[in-house]
Order: C-alpha cells, then structure tokens, then sequence
C-alpha cells in the first residue's frame, strides 16, 4: 500500500529586510501600553499564543487571532498581515497528521489546516490494494495554502 504524503510549500524568500511580525506585535504592544499579559486579556486570546507571536513561532495567524489583535493594538488586520509570511516552512509531526487522517475517516467536518489554520477540504477516497481490498483513504488540502494530505 502507497504511504501518505503530505506537502509543505517551502517557498518563505520573503523579508527579510522586513520588519518580523514578532517585533511587529511587541512594539505596536508597548506602544499601546500593554504588557504581554495584558495585551492577551485584552484581545481575549491565550497568553501562550501572544507569546509564540512575540518569540517568532508563529509565523502566520488564524483570522480569529488577528482580528482579535488588531482590534485590541487598534490596527487592521490587513496591517498585521503583511508581517506575516504567506508560507510558513514547518515540520507538521506524523502525529498531527495521523490524528487529521483519522479524524477525516470518522467523517468529522471543520477540520482546521495545520499551517495556517484556515478550513481544510476533506473527502474520503474509496480506493483498492492489490488484493483487491477496499481502501479508505483520507484527503485533504487546504482552502488557503499549500498544505496538503494526499495518497503518495
Ligand atoms: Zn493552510
């Protein structure tokens, strides 16, 4: 039986002479007088996440996350945006993608992308081994980027 591949756009040439969306939130942050802490309660999202932003883990964000960001720094979205990388070079472990392959089998919807968090498009494919055998395979790709879980 084939294995499942998944594929990660590797393509982050961008900026850097830019501005990091790290150092972005952190002085917008102090500019707005927040300290960590009180940025997260503002905005009403986990300190942990507002931490992976300022030390430059996370390199993109959930809309929820920006929107939620740009309303508490008083910015747009939009603005925060362009900080961010369009694609994010990460490793996404066997696990996260064995537990999506197997979410995806027991039919389950809103199922989130583990790049960048938008919605995947996921669908069952009823394929058969050599034996004859039918096979479910699971499939996915993402609405917004590259991210994808297909039959390798
Ligand atoms: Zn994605």
């Amino acid at each position: 039986m084939g294995r499942l591949l998944y594929t990660v756009n590797i393509f982050c040439s961008i900026s850097y002479f830019m501005k990091s969306l790290a150092e972005f939130i952190q002085t917008t942050r102090e500019k707005a007088g927040y300290s960590v802490y009180g940025l997260a309660q503002k905005a009403s999202i986990d300190i942990e996440i507002l931490e992976d932003i300022e030390s430059g883990k996370e390199l993109f964000l959930p809309v929820t996350v920006r929107q939620k960001l740009a309303r508490a720094l008083k910015c747009s979205p939009t603005e925060i945006k362009q900080y961010e990388r369009e694609y994010q070079f990460q490793v996404i472990s066997d696990e996260v993608i064995d537990n999506l392959k197997a979410r995806i089998l027991k039919h389950e919807t809103n199922l989130k992308c583990p790049i960048c968090g938008e919605p995947l498009i996921t669908r069952v494919a009823e394929m058969y081994d050599m034996d004859d055998n039918l096979v479910l395979v699971p499939k996915a790709h993402c609405t917004k980027c590259v991210f994808q879980i297909k039959e390798g």
